[in-house]
């Protein structure tokens, strides 16, 4: 009986695991799983100590433990990072891109072989379910690799008739959220496209892109052409900032995308920038209620709530309310929270204490502000930083909880009566990068994804990713693309 319970509730969540990513059937996965006391600089293909000397920890958030120590780079490191780029630059545009495809090709199949360490991994510095890393993260970093693999040597096909040159040395800085799988999305369409990179993981999260650093060394990438540097925000700020980089690709908070569009106005930088959200999820009268319902759940406690796409207000039809509201509240009582490493874990723990205090201020002013609060009755582990998934009935449009980005596991509900009452209210926030829209009708999903102001629109669906499938936002969530044919654009000079 209790099998069944666990594979009824397993099926249901696979409805966002049902992805074909696997270009090629993906080899044995080996077993070990090494990481080391200490994490030094990559730079030049080597790996290199600090000038500062300086270490910090990087924790583990489920049970407070330290991991290992990881390097700090200063502005020295920085620009010793960037000469190395600046030195491989020439040799890697000149192998031509059939060479620089088969490098990519190797490490997507490198990513698949030692997935199951850069699962276990992430999910033990991050604090993500082990099921989303090894279903998610992983596999998609690895997807990506592949698919940018193939554009490398096509990219007259991709811009006909046009001339198209790398950009030279690209600065990648990235959020802690989906670590590897960020530092893919950014690496993989720059090597393809020709540029020599320098990335700054995040500072809670920079053991796998250690790992990809040590995988990208075995499959013999001339040194130079990726060179990783960790450190806190002063570390990207100094890549920002340096005069020899080309182009700044940055993921992350608004507040920091704003700093640096100033930083580098005048510069004559190429950027994108992909920063917050704060997506609407709507529920039509008409749509399949547990399978939106399903992807409600989905699309605000996946990882915790820590996406930039999350669908963090959920817009649902007055004439459903009461059923979505009373499924909403069942189904949160049977999502498991704790340990990420337990594979039926749901919900695991919150990327650091710092966020949690984020979280539990904002649920604080939720509840000052008078909004109906529901919370599963979840037992919290007494060590490591987690958090209850938690509802806000009938929140008020401009209130704080409706307008700004928690990035965590709280959703805020309100309810519409018309569709043009729905758009209206969806769009109005600062942020447009993602939506959501469960209707039966084809009609009426199309009309949303032509007036919804977001540059994702999932129907039926949420938080579903693909290598060839362009994202990225609207207004103060950012602009550029990342992803799909668009994504090479960021890293070409097209005339
Ligand atoms: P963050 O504070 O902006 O940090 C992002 C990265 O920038 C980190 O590596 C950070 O280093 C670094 N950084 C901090 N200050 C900097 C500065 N002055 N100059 C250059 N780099 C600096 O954001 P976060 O808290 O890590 O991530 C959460 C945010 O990212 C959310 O707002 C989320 O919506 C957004 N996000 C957007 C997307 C998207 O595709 N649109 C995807 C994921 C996340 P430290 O680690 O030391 O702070
Ligand atoms: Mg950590």
């Amino acid at each position: 009986m209790n099998i069944e319970l666990i594979m009824a509730k397993e099926n249901a969540f696979s409805l966002k695991f049902d992805t074909d990513w696997q270009y090629a059937p993906a080899p044995e996965s080996s077993d070990h799983v090494e990481i080391k006391a200490r994490y030094d600089l990559f730079i030049g293909g080597k790996f290199v100590q600090p000038n500062s000397k300086k270490y910090f920890n990087s924790i583990n958030p489920a049970t407070e433990a330290i991991v290992c120590e990881i390097a700090e780079a200063n502005e020295q490191d920085v620009d010793d990072a960037v000469k190395a780029a600046r030195k491989a630059f020439p040799a890697w545009t000149k192998i031509g891109g059939k060479e620089r495809g088969k490098y990519l090709f190797r490490i997507a199949r490198l990513i698949q072989e030692r997935a199951r360490e850069f699962s276990v991994i992430e999910s033990i510095d991050g604090g993500k379910p082990i099921r989303e890393s090894r279903d998610i993260d992983i596999p998609l970093a690895a997807a990506h690799f592949f698919y940018y693999a193939g554009w490398a040597d096509k990219l007259e096909y991709a811009f006909p008739n046009r001339k198209v040159e790398p950009l030279g040395v690209a600065g990648q800085i990235i959020p802690w959220n989906f670590p590897l799988l960020m530092a893919a999305w950014k690496i993989a369409p720059a090597l393809a496209c020709g540029n020599c990179v320098v990335l700054k993981p995040a500072e809670t999260t920079s053991v796998t892109a250690m790992k990809l650093a040590e995988l990208i060394k075995d499959a013999g990438l001339p040194d130079g052409v990726v060179n990783i540097v960790t450190g806190a925000g002063k570390t990207g700020a100094a890549i920002v900032n340096h005069k020899d980089v080309n182009k700044i690709a940055f993921t992350g908070s608004t507040q920091v995308g704003k700093s640096i569009q100033k930083s580098i106005a005048g510069t004559g930088k190429k950027t994108t920038l992909e920063l917050g959200g704060k997506a609407a999820n709507i529920i039509f009268e008409d749509a399949p209620i547990d399978q939106a319902v399903e992807g409600v759940i989905n699309g605000i406690f996946f990882n915790q709530g820590h996406v930039c796409c999350a669908g963090s207000r959920l817009f649902v039809q007055e004439s459903v309310k009461d059923e979505v509201i009373q499924k909403l509240k069942i189904r949160l009582e049977t999502l498991i929270l704790g340990d990420p490493m337990d594979k039926n874990t749901d919900i695991g723990a919150i990327n650091s204490k710092e966020q949690l205090k984020t979280i539990t201020d904002y649920i604080k002013i939720g509840e000052q502000e008078g909004f109906e609060k529901f919370q599963a009755n979840v037992a919290i582990p007494k060590k490591g930083y987690f958090c209850a998934p938690t509802l806000f009935l009938d929140v008020a449009q401009s209130s704080r909880l409706a307008q700004e980005e928690i990035f965590g596991p709280v959703l805020a509900i309100q309810t519409f009566r018309t569709v043009d009452e729905a758009i209206e209210k969806a769009n109005n926030t600062p942020y447009g990068l993602s939506a959501g829209v469960w209707t039966d009708k084809g009609s009426k999903a199309f009309n949303m994804a032509a007036q919804l102001k977001a540059g994702v629109i999932w129907a039926n669906t949420f938080n579903k990713f693909d290598p060839t499938s362009p994202f990225g936002g609207f207004k103060e969530s950012g602009f550029g693309r990342e992803g799909g044919m668009h994504g090479l654009a960021a890293y070409l000079k097209v005339s």
